[in-house]
């Protein structure tokens, strides 16, 4: 996609700071952290958001999970952590490119996000 942020971070078009990367999955830090930890991983297709996610295309998001586990463990999370996905207007996404964050590195409270 020509006009999404996350595809031009991918494409190495706009700088960031990369934590993982393998074939399907492209992961980096959050400009505006929200924890010690705080990395958005990200499919390396464009797919807007969870609801456009189905059975053609859900191998991404198994990878990201895949991904999720390997950069935790990188990260020393070993006392947890909280993925969040945001989806659409009402879901407070901001970047229309499906994403995971990825936080952690502290207690992360009993709230929703
Ligand atoms: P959303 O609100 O869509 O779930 O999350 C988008 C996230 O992208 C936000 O947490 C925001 O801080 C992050 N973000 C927005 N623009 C950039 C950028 O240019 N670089 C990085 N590293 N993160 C960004
Ligand atoms: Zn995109």
């Amino acid at each position: 996609m020509d006009d999404c942020l996350f595809c031009k971070i991918i494409a190495g078009e706009i700088p960031s700071t990369k934590v993982y990367e393998d074939e399907y999955v492209y992961a980096f830090r959050d400009i505006n952290p929200q924890a010690p930890v705080h990395v958005l991983v990200v499919p390396k297709e464009h797919i807007a958001c969870a609801d456009e996610v189905n059975e053609s295309n859900s191998i991404w998001v198994a990878r990201c999970y895949e991904a999720i586990a390997k950069i935790a463990k990188a990260e020393g999370l070993t006392n947890g952590y909280r993925v969040i996905n945001n989806c659409g207007e009402d879901g407070g996404q901001t970047v229309m490119h499906l994403h995971f964050h990825l936080l952690g590195g502290t207690w992360l409270g009993m709230n929703i996000i």
